[in-house]
Order: C-alpha cells, then structure tokens, then sequence
C-alpha cells in the first residue's frame, strides 16, 4: 500500500502567508553555539552575561528535545520565550507532501521561503528504513553546477544553494515525522529499525555537490554531529562528492565524516564523459586525494560508487581495472543500478552483468553490495504531487527521485 498526504493545511498556508508578509526574523537553527550568542545579544533580547547560559538551554530545546515552537521552552520565562518569537524563528519547512512506500521508504517534498529576491524553492528528502538501521538521504543544493551525464540533476541549472538551516531541517522535520525525539510517538505501522534510532545513519546524496557549498555543509553536519545535541556519529554520515579535489582533504580535516567518491570510471577519457568535472581534477588526483583523506583506515574506509551503465563501463575489464585502480585504498565499492530517465542515451546493466562484476571484485577482496532500489512504487504515485507546488517538470522530478532512492549509501 502506498500512502501520500498533503500536510498543508488551510491554517499553515495562512500562516506562510503572513510570514512571506512578515519582516523577516532571524533564523536560530544552523548557527554554531558562538553566532547563536551573537544574535541573541545583538538583538537586545539576552543580556551579554546571561549569553552562555541561554545558549545551553536554547541548543538542547532545538537538538535534543527537537521543538519547533519557543512556547514548548518549559524552562526559559513567558516573556523571554515572547521576545524570541517576535525576534526569531525556528520554525520547520513546510511540507508540501509525504509518500509512504510499502518497503517503508519516505519521502518528503519540502518547501522552503525564498532567499532573497529569489522565488520559494522545493527540495526531497528520502528515508530508507532497513535492518537495523535507519538512512535519511539529504539534498545540499537546489539543482547542480555539474553536469554528470548519466545524472538527471545535471541537467537542471543550480537554482541556489541551501543553507545551512535549510540542511539541518531536513534531518529534524524526518525526524518530527517518525517520532524520533525524545517523548514523541512513532506513527502507527511505520516501518522503522526495530531498535535504536530511527534515523541511525545520513547521507548527503541528495541532489546537489556539497562540497560545492562547503561552508553551509560543514556548519549543519557539525551540529549534527555535535554530542550535546542531534548527536549523530561522524562514523554514520558520509558526504558523497563527484570529486571536488581541492575540498575533499578539508572534508576530511574540518568536518570528520566518512566520505564516498561517485566514481563510475576507471580511465580518464571515459571519467571526462560520464563525470566532466575530471576534466579539471583527474583520477590520478582524485585517488592520491583519497589516500590522504584523513582518519582513513581499514575500519574507515572510503565508499567508491560505481553506476552500471550497459556496454558503457560494466564490462570484465572494467572490474579489473577498477580493483587495479583503487589498490591500497582501504575502500568499499558500491554498485547502483542505473536509473532510467527520460531523454538519456545510458540503460541499466543486465543483471547479469552486475553479478558478474559484483563476484569479480568480491573475489578482489572487496564487500560490493548491490544496492537494491527502494520505494519503487512511491515513484509511480509521485505524479499525483499537486500542481502548485510542481515547479519541475514531473518526467524531471521521478528523474530524480529515482536517482536520490537508488543513491542512498553505505555507512
Ligand atoms: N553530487 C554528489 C552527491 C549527489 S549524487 C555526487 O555526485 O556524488 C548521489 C549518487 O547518485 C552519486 O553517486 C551519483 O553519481 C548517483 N546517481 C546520479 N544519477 C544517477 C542515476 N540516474 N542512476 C543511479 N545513480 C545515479
Ligand atoms: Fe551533480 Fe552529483 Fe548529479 Fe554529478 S552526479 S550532476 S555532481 S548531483
């Protein structure tokens, strides 16, 4: 059974009405501890000596509690909760619609205000329970500058990139949704891990190349990852780059997660086709990038994904030359099946074909899971989005939500 709601209710559009008409409040999610106390003094709502102290109970209502609403901040007084609403927000996206697959898959269309001059903007998040674990596949941009091209993103322009709030607010509102903070209910027959969090791992496989918006992307997995708050290992989010070099040591250096590199060649003049920004960086770079990635280990391994394109780099040969190439990497390889879109010249290896390349590189030593599509027939609901908030065209939007499902990653 496929289940798809629209959650935007008569009131919450009068609500975004009135703040797109609102003067525009601060926002309080995304800031690191330091801004957060500079706002909050510079706004004249917290006293400079009082900073540290709100700041503490501020950052565990938003990460550990997870509320959206100041009135919910039992132990801050009625006026200062008053001041903080008048001054800031914390407020969620709005979501436009969530589909529930059969398998358990989720996937939210959230709309978030427009930035500037610029016009609202619609991004997806997807969920993927499994065994054990529970993977929420984040978006870092609206749209890509590259142009990858098997990649159904690649064809769209960037529109902007999201912010650092805009980020971390995919991750809270999934975890609104499934319950997944403290004294909240999971909603009935969701299918979710059986023990643990729901949402145990993240992703950044969304649309978009995060380390073409480092900074945003740095700010919002460091207080994902921050103890005292959402508390995610580092060891659990893996950021997933077509291979920006110069940015992929710092990842590494500044940020701290695991990484996955989109490999999907193992020369350069087949790599320059499918993924053109190896134009400008190479394999050769792109590898002694990877081995330099700092922490990395035989127990922290890179993640190399390989997309099956038929009788385009699925052959024997290829899986030799891809175990040739990542020698020495401790790497795990990841092969996902193509994912069709309308207009692109690539189809999907035969099945065969992936086994076979599947054994020649797990007899090579490496664990090389197969990456089964999930949510198969919330894509076939998707075209029932409404049409107010399809701004893309609905061949791009299965386009994409294809690739976001069957690109969710290992962690
Ligand atoms: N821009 C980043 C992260 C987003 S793409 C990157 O390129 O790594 C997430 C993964 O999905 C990448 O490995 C990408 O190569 C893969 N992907 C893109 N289009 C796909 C398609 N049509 N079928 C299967 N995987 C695809
Ligand atoms: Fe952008 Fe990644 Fe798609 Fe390439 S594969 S176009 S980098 S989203």
């Amino acid at each position: 059974m496929t289940l798809s709601l629209d959650l935007t209710t008569d009131a919450t559009r009068d609500a975004l009405r009135a703040r797109a008409a609102a003067p525009v409040k601060g926002e309080l999610i995304g800031l690191t501890r330091e801004e957060l106390a500079e706002a909050l003094v510079s706004s004249g709502v917290v006293p400079e000596r009082q900073a540290k102290m709100r700041v503490q109970q501020l950052w565990h209502w938003l990460y550990v509690r997870g509320v959206s609403d100041f009135a919910d901040m039992f132990n801050i007084s009625k006026d200062l909760r008053a001041e903080l609403a008048k001054h800031f927000t914390i407020a969620r996206p709005e979501i436009v619609e969530e589909q529930i697959s059969s398998d358990g898959t989720r996937k939210w269309l959230f709309r978030f205000p427009p930035r500037g001059a610029g016009r609202p903007v619609e991004i997806e998040t997807v969920y993927i329970p499994e065994e054990g674990r529970g993977t929420l596949c984040i978006s870092s941009q609206v749209g890509c500058t590259l142009t990858c091209s098997f990649c159904h993103t690649g064809t769209q322009k960037l529109v902007r990139n999201l912010t650092a709030e805009e980020i971390l607010t995919q991750l809270m509102t999934a975890r609104d949704r499934l319950g997944d903070f403290p004294h909240r209910d999971t909603p009935a027959g969701a299918i979710v891990p059986a023990e643990g969090r729901k949402i145990s791992n993240i992703v950044m496989m969304g649309m978009g190349e995060p380390l073409y918006n480092f900074e945003a992307v740095k700010k919002a997995l460091l207080i994902a990852s921050d103890g005292d708050g959402l508390a995610l290992s580092k060891r659990r989010i893996t950021l997933s780059t077509s291979g920006v070099v110069p940015e992929i040591f710092r990842t590494g250096e500044e940020i701290g997660v695991m990484l996955a590199i989109s490999l999907h060649a193992t020369n350069d003049d087949l790599r320059d086709l499918l993924v053109p920004i190896n134009k400008k960086y190479p394999l050769k770079d792109l590898i002694e990038a990877c081995r330099s990635y700092p922490g990395l280990s035989n127990a922290r391994r890179i993640t190399f994904e390989y997309v099956m394109l038929k009788d385009v780099n699925d052959s024997l040969e290829d899986a030799k030359a891809l175990v040739k190439l990542l020698r020495g990497v401790p790497a795990k390889i990841n092969l996902i099946p193509f994912n069709p879109w309308p207009g692109t010249n690539y189809q999907c290896s035969d099945w065969e074909t992936i086994e076979k390349f599947a054994d020649y590189i797990n007899n090579a030593g490496y664990a090389s899971p197969i990456r089964t599509p999930r949510g198969r027939d919330i894509l076939a609901a998707c075209g029932q989005l409404k049409s107010e908030s399809e701004r893309m065209k609905k061949t791009e939007r299965l386009a994409l939500e294809a690739m976001m499902i069957a690109g969710h990653g290992e962690a």
